[in-house]
């Protein structure tokens, strides 16, 4: 392996045991005699939420695709959080109530191909895979702050920690989005990666509430932002029996903040039974709140030159939107490159892994910021196609409202399923066209009726899978 093949691939560090460094230290185990995790926050023994992690405390999405990945490197997790009371999600009807750029897509109808989703709290899904790591045998976690990476003039031999040096083959940067490399790697002599940014300006509020059983049968609800409703909510169902109630602004738009408040936003953006059995719950402990200004990915695949040795993962790479709800999976998949990469490192083993890391990146990178963009406020600089691009799409998601098969394509694409690429094909965008065509006839014809006989209402045609 260049840079590590001149050596023996003994030691490997992690920086960071979240849940990025828990996937790199998990790949590395495999290649690496010793793989020694540096984690600077104090771990619970249990699934609890940690101050190093404020983002725990806000509903998480774990995508179906990021549930697979993580069965892949985990096999018999997902069993095991079912056996623990993850609720599982399958794709009907029942299950899941959800709603994109103002549009509730119409999963009413049972969708044709059914996937599984499962919904785990951030710190429950943590803690399962933080005990699978510390599980095999050459995985050792160290609970301390990593000072910074040690650079011989040549590559990186290790880090410090508390002023001592611990020599290593390879250090993974998995800190997050606060990473520190792009200033290390300046001050080595290297470009800093350049910047892709998107100002989403989002605020979350969440609540912990008990709502009693048996009131509604859906376990996620979403119900996102739009250009014209500029803040959103998602309800997420617990292992432990209780729900996690996230509102959201964008665009720096305050969510609401309170109890009172959500339920409010709840009642004029969710389906009454949704909304009514909300207000029967009853809230646990404090609102957490959380700011997320920027989504970003720092393009290290631009890079020439990169030094051996080091490498970012994870959130350190590219933080996403949190409401699309993509980064924990799109971290399971650098695990994945991470894995290729080490198998054929060419030149660069960093760089190797940065080029198949953006190729997974920038389709979902793209139609976030297309949606970020476009179907609501973020404030970027755009390419001239993203605006037809949106529009186009907020098209789709009008006919997917009453449309299944766009429903269902829509849904699985959005849970990273089948391509990472949100392009429906021709046929689809046929039927889109078809499907919208049908709806204004019938709401014309419904208007001419009218004003011939006040009181009667158009209705819009179902399409029929
Ligand atoms: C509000 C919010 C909501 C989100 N919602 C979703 C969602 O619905 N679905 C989804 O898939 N993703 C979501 N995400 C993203 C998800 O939380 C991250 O993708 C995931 O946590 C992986 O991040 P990471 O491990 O790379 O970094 P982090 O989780 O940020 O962890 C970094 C770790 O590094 C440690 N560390 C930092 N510096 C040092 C040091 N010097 N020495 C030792 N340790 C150090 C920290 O203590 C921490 O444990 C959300 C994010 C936010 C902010």
């Amino acid at each position: 392996m260049a840079g590590l093949m001149t050596q023996s691939a003994e030691h490997a560090i992690v920086v960071g045991a979240s849940l990025g460094g828990l996937c790199a230290a998990r790949v590395l185990s495999d290649v690496f005699d010793r793989v020694t995790i540096f984690e600077r926050d104090e771990l619970p023994d249990g699934p609890a939420n940690r101050p190093a992690v404020p983002q725990g405390r806000h509903v998480h999405l774990l995508m179906a695709r990021g549930a697979q990945e993580f069965e892949s490197l985990f096999p018999g997790l997902l069993d095991d959080m079912v056996a623990a009371g993850v609720p599982i999600l399958e794709n009907r009807p029942d299950c899941i109530h959800f709603g994109a750029a103002g549009h509730v897509l119409g999963t009413q109808h049972r969708l044709q191909n059914e996937f599984t989703a499962y919904v785990p709290s951030r710190p429950h899904l943590e803690w399962q895979i933080r005990r699978r790591v510390l599980d095999i045998a050459n995985v050792t976690l160290v609970g301390e702050g990593v000072d910074e990476p040690v650079y011989d003039g040549r590559r990186v031999t290790g880090v410090t920690v508390a002023g001592s040096t611990v020599d290593a083959d390879l250090v993974v940067d998995a800190t997050g989005r606060g990473t520190r490399l792009p200033v290390w790697l300046e001050q080595w002599g290297f470009a800093r990666p350049p910047e892709d940014t998107v100002n989403v300006g989002i605020g979350y509020a969440t609540h912990q509430v008990r709502i009693p059983e048996g009131l509604f049968a859906e376990k996620v609800v979403v119900a996102g932002a739009s250009r014209e409703q500029p803040v959103g909510l998602g309800m997420l169902y617990y292992e432990d029996g209780t729900w996690g109630l996230t509102t959201f602004g964008i665009a720096k738009v305050e969510p609401p903040k309170d109890f009172d408040g959500m339920c409010a936003l709840a009642d004029e953006i969710l389906p009454t039974h949704v909304s009514s059995a909300l207000r029967q719950g009853e809230p646990i402990g404090d609102v957490a709140f959380h700011k997320y200004p920027t989504s970003r990915w720092r393009r290290y695949d631009k890079l020439d030159r990169f030094p051996d040795g080091i490498m970012p993962f994870g959130d350190a790479v590219a933080s996403f939107n949190p409401t699309f709800g993509q980064g924990m999976t799109m971290t399971s998949l650098q695990a994945g490159h991470l894995q290729r990469a080490l198998r054929e490192p060419g030149e660069s083993l960093g760089l190797t892994f940065a080029k198949a890391t953006a190729k997974t990146t920038w389709p979902v990178w793209t139609m976030n910021a297309i949606g970020d963009l476009v179907l609501h406020r973020a404030e970027g600089s755009m390419p001239w196609w993203y605006r037809p691009v949106g529009s186009l799409f907020d098209q789709f998601l009008g006919a997917a409202e009453t449309d299944p098969v766009l429903a269902e394509w829509f849904l699985r694409r959005f849970s990273l399923l089948d391509n990472l690429y949100m392009v429906p094909s021709a046929k689809l965008v046929g039927r889109t066209v078809r499907h919208n065509m049908r709806l204004w006839a019938a709401e014309r014809r419904g208007r001419t009726r009218s004003r011939r006989s006040p009181g009667t209402v158009a209705s819009a045609p179902a399409t029929s899978a």
